[in-house]
């Protein structure tokens, strides 16, 4: 509700515009707000900021213009230069030294009319220290009490002994130790640009993502995160630098063009009529380009675009590492990347890796054992087939499919029944289980082993198939037990329902505090993903008639040597040199050996993948850099979002990114993607096509 002692033309603006409480306390404070001149402090933004909200508001015209904002600014121009930096004083004061500080003012605190007590914080805002200002010294005095929290300053004044306050005196001596030892006593102080003050920000504040830039400033966690990232990307580059041959940072173009590589891509139209550039979905031309140029070694931090559906954590701009090698195999690829992130944890983690290599598990293998191509192993749950031994009757009441196969894991219990059937019911009833219920294949089937109960609960599977479940499952009272039905097919994709119930259900006994959290990291390399998928309706593909689409990408080389011969009889039983990098069921990333001759590149597009000329002809770079004697390489790209969100175990990129996109896939901060006004459209000889219109 809007306060009624607003002035009635202080109005206009309806109360759903605003989305919290903040903005509204924030709005109103805001109109009674007036702004004083502050001796030396530069407000001039705020206010003329406030101005553009009223004409913007329509709410009557603005002031006759004061140009006292120019004054302020010029004297924030020429501010003092910090002859310290507050953690070297603090790590090594001297006392009567004369310092000139850099920060942000703290909230003051006046004791009485003689002495104010205020904390600066330094730039980086994770250090700060007390300032002591006394009303004998008139001119500072005046000013600092004119200062709202929060602004910039530069504090000049003498650093001294600082004496323990009445409530550290009473907290004994373990508090006085913690204590600064010093305090700065306040001489002049310049107020950069003043903080305005319709803008609440304590420690407590929540910032919607609309003011990122507060959030930033008020959450220590994001700010330690962008910190963090950067020296992940530091020891990375160290890490590659200092092999023998080095890998070279090279950076390739972000205008680039449209090829049918896998992703939706974005457009960006030019001025020249029907041209446009496309952002790359990755490096992967370029850099396969460079193995073609005699560069033995690249790497970059790159940005890839890709115009996906936003799922779960992704983002349409992200960042990867990405690297290429030649005269190389997958194997090199995988004992370079094994080394870097060892380093990275021996470096940046509280603990190192183990020494042993990462283990390595077929995609067959993961999918039958986990129903994932990215498990987190961490949890067991091994999924077992029983479809050979259990009635045909139960069968058919969990699925319509015949003949499917059916699978079963465990999820084990603490020893209690009652505690799991519990557990069950508060989870099959919850939105996470609501997919697996729809499923047309068939619902999930869940038991609870109680020993009190006939077959312990599991009648309908009768006693033979008890039996082996038993001893399949090792299973003891509390135990439950998923069973769930699929096609009879080979695997595709990346995850089987059951699968998927495992990570929800697993998470959500986590959250329910049945299970204990997984602890610690477990990387493995999933390898052995067929070279080709059946085409999938989210993705695009590469456009090709046969109903097939390349499973990493269409530069992907076959395995072995009997894969490359199976291209000729069965390409959907071909082996794909393709490795994925895994950790705790997240995919840090991928990458395969690549197709090196101009001659097997273009068969795959236009014999295999069945790609109609015109899109095979936009491959034509390629294809000539590879004819031009490429030697073999290989490569991967790992998300570096995502490993910065891994190792500081963050849920979402978005906490590890300074200016992420919204689920929508839009900057809230800036608001883009914006509307393209008529001028810009005719610019690039766009026109908007009335969908209404042609769907009549
Ligand atoms: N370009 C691939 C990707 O973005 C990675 C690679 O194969 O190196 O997934």
């Amino acid at each position: 509700m809007l306060p009624t002692h607003l002035p009635a033309r202080s109005l206009p603006i309806s109360a759903v515009r605003l989305q919290s409480y903040i903005e509204i306390s924030n709005y109103v404070r805001g109109l009674r707000v007036t702004y004083p001149r502050v001796p030396g402090c530069v407000s001039g933004y705020s206010r003329g900021f406030h101005c553009v909200n009223r004409l913007r508001q329509q709410d009557g015209p603005c002031p006759p213009p004061s140009h006292s904002f120019l004054e302020d600014y010029k004297q924030s121009m020429n501010f003092p230069a910090a002859t310290i930096d507050l953690k070297s004083l603090l790590e090594r004061p001297v006392s009567g030294d004369k310092v000139a500080l850099h920060g942000y003012l703290g909230r003051r605190v006046d004791m009485g009319k003689r002495m104010a007590f205020v904390r600066l914080s330094d730039s980086t805002l994770s250090h700060n220290v007390q300032v002591i200002a006394f009303a004998k010294n008139k001119a500072a005095f005046e000013k600092l009490k004119a200062i709202e929290a929060n602004s910039p300053v530069v504090v000049q004044g003498t650093v001294q002994e600082k004496q323990p306050s009445v409530k550290e005196k009473a907290a004994g001596e373990q508090e006085k130790a913690k204590a600064d030892s010093v305090e700065i006593a306040l001489e002049d102080i310049h107020c950069l640009n003043e903080f305005p003050k319709d803008i609440i920000m304590t420690p407590e504040t929540v910032f919607p993502a609309e003011k990122r830039h507060l959030q930033i400033r008020t959450e220590s966690n994001l700010r330690d995160a962008l910190l963090f990232r950067a020296k992940v990307r530091n020891v990375l580059r160290e890490a590659l630098g200092e092999l023998q041959p080095p890998f070279v940072d090279i950076e390739t173009p972000l205008l680039f063009k449209s090829t049918p590589e896998g992703a939706r891509e974005f457009l960006v139209p030019t001025r020249r009529r029907g041209l446009a550039y496309a952002l790359p979905q990755s490096p992967q031309q370029y850099k396969q380009i460079l193995m073609a140029s005699g560069i033995p070694r690249y790497y970059q931090f790159a940005r890839c675009f890709r115009d996906e559906d936003l799922r779960a954590d992704r983002q349409p701009e992200f960042t990867q590492l990405d690297l290429e090698m030649s005269f190389a195999t997958g194997e090199d690829v995988m004992s370079i990347i094994e080394a870097a992130v060892k380093k990275l944890w021996s470096s940046l983690m509280p603990e190192p890796l183990a020494a042993e290599s990462f283990p390595r598990s077929s995609y067959q293998d993961v999918m039958a054992k986990y129903g994932s191509d990215k498990p987190d192993v961490r949890i067991g749950m091994e999924i077992k087939r029983i479809d050979h031994m259990i009635p045909v009757d139960l069968v058919s009441k969990i699925s319509p499919l015949n003949e499917p196969i059916v699978e079963a894991m465990k999820l084990p219990g603490n020893e209690d029944p009652d505690e799991t059937r519990r557990f069950l019911t508060t989870f099959m009833d919850s939105p996470a289980a609501s997919g697996f219920h729809k499923n047309p294949e068939g619902g999930p089937g869940a038991f609870v082993y109680d020993s009190r109960k006939p077959l312990s609960g599991l009648q309908p599977f009768g006693f033979e198939a008890t039996w082996v479940l038993e001893q399949e499952l090792n299973l003891e009272d509390g135990d439950l037990v998923l069973i769930q039905a699929r096609k009879n097919a080979p695997f595709s994709g990346g995850s089987t329902a059951l699968g998927d119930l495992r990570r929800e259900i697993h998470k959500a006994a986590v959250e329910a505090n049945f299970k204990p959290a997984p602890t610690g990291f477990h990387f493995l390399w999933v390898t052995g993903f067929p070279l080709f998928s059946p085409i999938s309706e989210s993705e695009p593909g590469q456009g090709g008639a046969a109903g097939i689409a390349s499973t990493h990408h269409p530069f992907t080389a076959p395995l072995r040597e009997s894969d490359v011969s199976l291209l000729l009889t069965d390409p959907t039983k071909v082996v794909a040199d393709h490795y994925d990098l895994v950790v705790n069921g997240v995919e840090l990333g991928g990458g395969s050996r690549r197709i090196h001759s101009a001659a097997v590149q273009e068969f795959i597009l236009r014999d295999i993948l069945k790609m109609p000329a015109e899109r095979l002809a936009d491959f034509a770079h390629l294809l000539e850099a590879l004819r031009a004697g490429c030697p073999p390489h290989a490569g991967i790209a790992l998300g570096f979002d995502r490993l910065v969100a891994v190792m500081l175990g963050r849920e979402s990129v978005r906490d590890v990114i300074a200016f992420p996109k919204s689920g929508k896939g839009e900057d809230v901060l800036v608001k883009c993607p914006s509307e393209m006004t008529e001028e810009s459209l005719r610019t690039y000889h766009l026109q908007l096509r009335d969908e209404r219109a042609e769907e009549k």
